[in-house]
């Protein structure tokens, strides 16, 4: 008998039939001898339904009254999720974020976990009952007041249950049937992988792969939680997340892993290119360039530096969309006293990075990056890397095409296609 949690998305509780559906699934883990913690989002849009709620009522809502009113979404989805599992005839039990002891700290919006005291959860699962808990939300000690994760929260909410019970794996069920080689809405041919790396999955989340949240990720690398993402629409196996020195559960069973160069390719269309033209070439400058720019609260991805041949130089660096009129607004204000020439403004670029944790001990894992790049016509502007990813930015209408280039000459295409639904991974 094993202790699992698994946490339910938005869309996988979206109405009272899904509900219903779900509750089955959670029902069958429990016949199966396991107990069973649940973590659950709000239903379907809820989320951004109360947050529109609160703009038309509000500017800029009370963000104390604002975790106040989101922290409700979660309440309806756990209340009706413990009502459907009692008429299959189960004992089941829903918690708040705070009866679940999800201690955070007072960063409303934006709370971090600082402790787990999962009293009355022990207790109810020594009763027999299902637990299920709130995603999303927590509560400060000092100012005794609700808080929440930040958007997405829930896959968080589960991991660190999952590390406060010691459970054995943390199941995230979502409309996607588990991590991709890419997402194949982009590249049909992606094929669904058996497991990835935490830190392989790091890599991919921070470079537009969607279907896990990074804090989530990187809290069950520090916890040592085994994540197992996979669909509520399918009772297929889905991926394995593995932390250092994780067993793959399927290995377990005998099967043979073959462990790939490269794990995954990540599409990213959310960013643009801010260029600061004629910065004068002398020391100091990108020190307040980049000053500037984190003032302004963007965050920045990318950066190259030309050669200067006049003295001058150009810096150029990629930000969230979202990001960039703040960003510029803030550089302008500043251009006589950093003395650079001019900026500009470029939201047409597409970002493609390759992930693998085997390009620490493979040479040509760019090389052959490159010359797919090459041999598509496709002229690359940007490159950064780190141990185990190489990136690159290109014109955002080359991107879907340098994607599928670059899948199949690494060789990550599948036989058949991608069962792709319509889902979004939440
Ligand atoms: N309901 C919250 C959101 O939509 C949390 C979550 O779904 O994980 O962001
Ligand atoms: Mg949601």
């Amino acid at each position: 008998m094993a202790l699992i949690v698994q946490k339910y998305g938005g869309s996988s509780v979206a109405d009272a039939e899904s509900i219903k559906r779900v509750a089955k699934r959670i029902v069958d883990t429990r016949r199966a001898g396991h107990d069973v913690v649940v973590a659950v989002s709000a239903m379907g849009d809820t989320t951004d339904e109360l947050l529109d709620l609160a703009n038309e009522v509000a500017p800029i809502p009370a963000p104390r009254e604002l975790d106040m009113l989101l922290s409700s979404g979660e309440r309806i989805s756990m209340a009706l999720l413990a009502m459907a599992i009692h008429s299959m005839g189960f004992e089941a039990r829903s918690f708040t974020g705070s009866q679940a002891g999800m201690i955070t700290d007072s960063q409303h919006g934006a709370a971090r976990i600082v402790d787990v005291t999962p009293v009355r959860l022990r207790e109810a699962l020594d009763e027999g009952a299902i637990v299920i808990v709130a995603g999303f939300q927590g509560f400060n000690r000092d100012t005794r007041d609700i808080t929440t994760l930040g958007r997405g929260g829930s896959d968080t909410t589960a991991v660190a249950l999952a590390a406060a019970l010691d459970a054995d794996v943390c199941e995230i069920y979502s409309d996607v049937d588990g991590i991709f080689t890419a997402d194949p809405r982009v590249i049909p041919k992606a094929q669904k992988l058996d497991h990835v790396s935490s830190e392989e999955m790091l890599e991919l989340a921070a470079n537009g792969a969607k279907v896990l949240y990074i804090r989530a990720v990187e809290y069950a690398r520090r916890h040592g939680v085994l994540i197992h993402a996979r669909s509520t629409f399918s009772s297929s196996e889905g991926t394995y997340v593995l932390g250092e020195g994780m067993k793959n559960p399927r290995e377990a069973e005998g099967a043979v892993m073959e462990e790939p160069i490269v794990a995954g390719v990540a599409t990213d269309f959310s960013q643009a290119k801010i260029t600061v033209a004629g910065v004068p070439d002398v020391p100091g400058k990108a020190a307040e360039i980049f000053k500037i720019v984190a003032k302004s609260g963007a965050n920045v991805d990318m950066i190259v530096q030309n050669v200067s041949a006049t003295g001058r130089t150009d810096i150029s660096f990629t930000v969230p969309k979202a990001d960039a009129a703040g960003a510029l607004k803030a550089l302008a204000g500043e251009q006589t006293e950093v003395g650079f020439q001019n900026l500009i403004h470029d939201d047409q670029i597409g970002k493609l990075s390759v992930v693998g944790a085997g390009m620490r001990t493979h040479s040509g894992v760019s090389a052959t990056l490159f010359e797919a790049l090459s041999a598509g016509g496709i002229n690359i502007e940007m490159i950064s890397t780190s141990e185990i990813r190489i990136s690159v930015v290109l014109r955002d209408t080359d991107l879907t095409e340098a994607a599928r280039t670059v899948h199949t000459a690494y060789g990550l295409d599948g036989d058949a296609e991608a069962t792709v639904h319509a889902g979004t991974g939440r």
